[in-house]
């Protein structure tokens, strides 16, 4: 899987996507992220971006031009299928089940807005989709294009060491993750349940079970409608 993000801040994308997990995916190879600057694209002398929005109102926009001349000319770059999408506070809420969908392309064409959004008549040219990240607005899409990055990248094979790690997790299942403990046995006077200690796996699996069950009620009972 190869993301390709369009944004103002290059480095914001590079920063995130290079630690950790997903930086070691990409050192792997089993997934690439790659950040293009859509100022490259202003063919402006000062290469502004953005302007003033026709009818008034607060802030500045980005102009259609340079986003739509960064997207052919990344596009023209990807084999295989693309679906591109605009990091918007608009869009669908991302979900657990978006981000299975996701992983089935060849490739993630995200662009992030800045300012007070981006000129409608190329997002409507461009994208295939909006996706919000949850109902709150922030001051640019590369937080939410990393983060959308990091839940479709671990649902790629080779990321995660096994396919395990993600199949029992919280909302993978509808359900949220039973608690999970490590070393030391008594941390404060709180002790490890015995049921985990006593290497009884059909034991283990009804008391995760039961947990798991009623971890959900208490915490998201909506996700049990
Ligand atoms: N005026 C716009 C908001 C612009 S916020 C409106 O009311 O719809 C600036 C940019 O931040 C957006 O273009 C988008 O790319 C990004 N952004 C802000 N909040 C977001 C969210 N909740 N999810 C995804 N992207 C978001």
């Amino acid at each position: 899987m190869k993301f390709s993000v369009m944004t103002l801040f290059p480095d914001m994308i590079r920063t995130i996507c290079s630690e950790s997990i997903i930086g070691r995916a990409c050192d792997a190879g089993y997934i690439s992220v790659e950040a293009h600057n859509i100022r490259e694209y202003s063919k402006d002398k000062h290469r502004r971006v953005d302007d003033t929005p026709y009818g008034g109102g607060m802030g500045m926009l980005m102009a259609a031009p340079p986003v739509y001349d960064c997207y052919t000319d990344v596009k023209a770059h990807l084999t295989g299928t693309v679906r591109t999408i605009y990091m918007s506070p608009q869009g669908s809420l991302l979900t657990q089940k978006k981000a299975k969908e996701l992983c089935k392309y060849d490739n993630l064409l995200i662009l992030c807005g800045h300012y007070e959004g981006i000129d409608a008549r190329v997002i409507e040219e461009i994208c295939d989709e909006e996706i919000s990240i949850g109902d709150y607005v922030l001051t640019g899409g590369e937080l939410p294009a990393c983060i959308l990055i990091d839940s479709v990248a671990r649902l790629c094979e080779g990321v995660l060491s096994d396919k395990e790690c993600y199949e029992n997790e919280s909302v993978s299942c509808g359900m949220l993750e039973y608690p999970q403990y490590t070393r030391p046995y008594d941390f404060h006077g709180k002790k490890v349940p015995d049921v985990l200690l006593g290497g009884n796996h059909q034991e283990i699996k009804k008391w995760r079970e039961k947990e798991a069950l009623a971890q959900t009620l208490r915490k998201r009972p909506d996700l049990l409608n």
